[in-house]
């Protein structure tokens, strides 16, 4: 297992106050360049950390689904769309449409994605580290540091980087 993965283990419960804070004062007053700054520790930390190591987000966090989602997901499982509604989606909290149930039911025992090429859009832009404008979700980015190890070190690093 990836080291990156054993440190956010034993760190992020302690660090999550700290991220908190920090991306607060992100928010205030946000560096020049900062999206090109967290575009390369994106890609620094995901050449440390390889995902089929971790899948934490696929065990913890059901995805939203979109119109296209669902179009895939069935065509590919043979199922109608009803059927699929019935047997994997249910409605959270804020009215969307997500995966059912988490540890997420397309995750195979070596931590691969069984519906890999039609999986959800909001997998395959998890945990959205590498988009423009990084400052507009930086309350969701401490919110997936307690989740994703790759965001807990992108933020542990962008800390240091802006010290
Ligand atoms: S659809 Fe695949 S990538 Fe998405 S949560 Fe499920 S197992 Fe993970
Ligand atoms: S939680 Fe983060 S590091 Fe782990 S599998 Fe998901 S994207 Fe990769």
């Amino acid at each position: 297992m990836s080291k990156l993965i054993d440190t956010w283990k034993q760190q992020q419960k302690t660090a999550q106050k700290l991220n908190n804070q920090f991306v607060k004062k992100l928010k205030i007053r946000p560096p020049k360049k900062l999206d090109e700054i967290t575009g390369e520790l994106h890609d620094e930390v995901f050449s440390e950390i390889n995902c089929l190591d971790c899948a934490n987000c696929c065990k913890s966090i059901p995805p939203l689904l979109n119109d296209n989602d669902i179009r895939k997901l069935s065509k590919t499982l043979g199922l109608s769309s009803s059927d699929f509604h019935e047997k994997y989606v249910r409605i959270d909290e804020d009215g969307d449409r997500v995966i059912a149930s988490t540890p997420c039911p397309f995750l195979l025992d070596d931590n691969s994605c069984s519906v890999y090429e039609a999986r959800p859009k909001a997998c395959r832009q998890y945990p959205h580290t590498d988009r423009a404008q990084f400052v507009s979700s930086l309350k969701l980015h401490a919110e997936n540091s307690r989740y994703c190890p790759a965001v807990f070190h992108i933020l542990q690093r962008l800390q240091h980087k802006l010290d």
